[in-house]
């Protein structure tokens, strides 16, 4: 059995990032640069007013006052999307809208609230400075500006930043398409009311779930049950997609025949097993350039891996720089007991919570590798190494945040 950082370790070197493509900024949202992205153009692209209200000199409002306005003969309008006719010389002002190009001659914009019309002219009351209300050509960004660095995920503000700089197609990696799997002759659809002896499937929905929220593409297949051959059938449906991730029949019971069917369509086994709890029986093959994960059936033991081994791997195909969950240290409220001598690692569910002296963890509750309730309230994993059979409540401990994003 090899530990968790080792089998991680295994699966980040046999897996490599997804040809990047070049693609639209509608379609573009959540995924990873391939290279760094710099800005095209100047932004705004010319000098504009920030104001609804009138571009002057403002050299004209030295001596201006409430009592002794100076009054300014108006030129015109202009909106938003026009072009000034002329400048604005002295004793003169424009009406302008916010967005409007500033004139030749204006340096400065009053707002409109600070002043008071009368026909073809307008009172200024008060003195201004020089620049004020006027946005520069290329004060928000420069030509060749970098914006988003290769690896990182777009959100919605990086998509506008594009856009205003003039990049309407941009090179990411693209989604991984994971075929999903579960097995099982005990399985039914969740809309089905099970028989004697038989459970929902859970897991199809679960994993289908974290796959998608990794921002990769879950492609459900049809439950197998415990049988040879449609095994193999759907086995080869599924290579067709990226990666493949099956859950059910990779332990050592009599119908765990997971393994023999991958290294039958000639996976190579990278490892089976590894040193934890839940989850020990996690298998990584790799058929090609194709990565499959054989996944324990228990449904906690099933997100576990997902989340701790699947999720780095998608994200290292879909280019994210940061592969990781962001860890923190938490005291462990109530502590917890294990087995004495167990070097397996323990991955315990808790909910954590940050106060002023620092985080807090408590168990969700029953932690058993079948106890799916035990995820329900679960904000964040609890890391305990093996070898260790005790945590003293407010010991410190580990926590991998399960729902803090990475810095995208
Ligand atoms: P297995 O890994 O196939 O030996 O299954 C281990 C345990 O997980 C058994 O109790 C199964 O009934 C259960 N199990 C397997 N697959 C699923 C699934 N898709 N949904 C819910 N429970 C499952
Ligand atoms: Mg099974």
């Amino acid at each position: 059995m090899i530990s968790p950082a080792e089998a991680l370790a295994l699966i980040l070197d046999r897996v490599a990032p997804l040809a990047a493509r070049g693609l639209a900024l509608p379609e573009i949202l959540g995924l990873a640069v391939a290279e760094d992205l710099r800005s095209a153009a100047q932004v705004p692209p010319f000098a504009n007013s920030a104001m609804d209200g009138y571009a002057v000199r403002a050299a004209d409002l030295t001596g201006a006052t409430r009592a002794h306005p100076v009054r300014l003969q108006v030129l015109g309008d202009l909106a938003a999307g026009g072009v000034p006719k002329g400048a604005v010389g002295s004793g003169e002002a424009l009406r302008i809208m916010t967005g409007a190009p500033l004139p030749e001659g204006a340096d400065a914009v009053v707002p409109v609230e600070d002043t008071t019309r009368g026909g073809d002219w307008v009172e200024l009351r008060k003195p201004t400075r020089r620049g004020i209300h006027i946005r520069l050509a290329g004060e928000d960004l420069q030509v060749g500006q970098l914006l988003v660095r290769a690896g990182q995920g777009l959100r919605p503000g990086d998509i506008g930043a594009l856009a205003a700089a003039g990049l309407p197609t941009v090179n990411v990696h693209p989604r991984v398409r994971v075929a999903v799997l579960t097995t099982g002759d005990e399985l039914v659809d969740v809309s089905e009311e099970p028989g004697p002896g038989r459970i929902r499937d859970a897991n199809i929905h679960a994993v289908c779930a974290q796959v998608a929220a990794c921002g990769a593409i879950p492609v459900p297949f049809p439950r197998v049950p415990d049988d040879r051959a449609t095994l193999t059938r759907t086995l080869r449906m599924a290579l067709e997609a990226d990666v493949v991730l099956t859950t059910g029949g990779i332990s050592v019971g009599d119908y765990d025949f997971m393994k023999d069917m991958l290294e039958a369509l000639g996976a190579e086994r990278v490892f089976w097993k590894v040193a934890q709890k839940p989850g020990g029986p996690l298998g990584f093959w790799m058929l090609g350039e194709k990565p499959i994960f054989g996944i324990p059936g228990n449904p906690v033991a099933a997100m576990l891996m997902v989340e701790e081994y699947v999720r780095p791997a998608l994200r290292k195909q879909m280019g994210f720089a940061k592969l990781h969950r962001p860890v923190a240290e938490a005291n462990l409220e109530g502590g917890w007991t294990g087995k004495a001598g167990d070097p397996r690692t323990t991955f315990l569910r808790v909910v954590a919570r940050r106060e002023a002296g620092g985080m807090h963890a408590r168990l969700t509750g029953p932690q058993g590798s079948a106890i799916l309730s035990s995820m329900l309230t679960a904000n964040a994993l609890a890391v305990i190494p093996g070898g260790v059979a005790r945590v003293e409540p407010g010991d410190p401990v580990q926590l991998h945040l399960t729902e803090e994003a990475e810095d995208h």
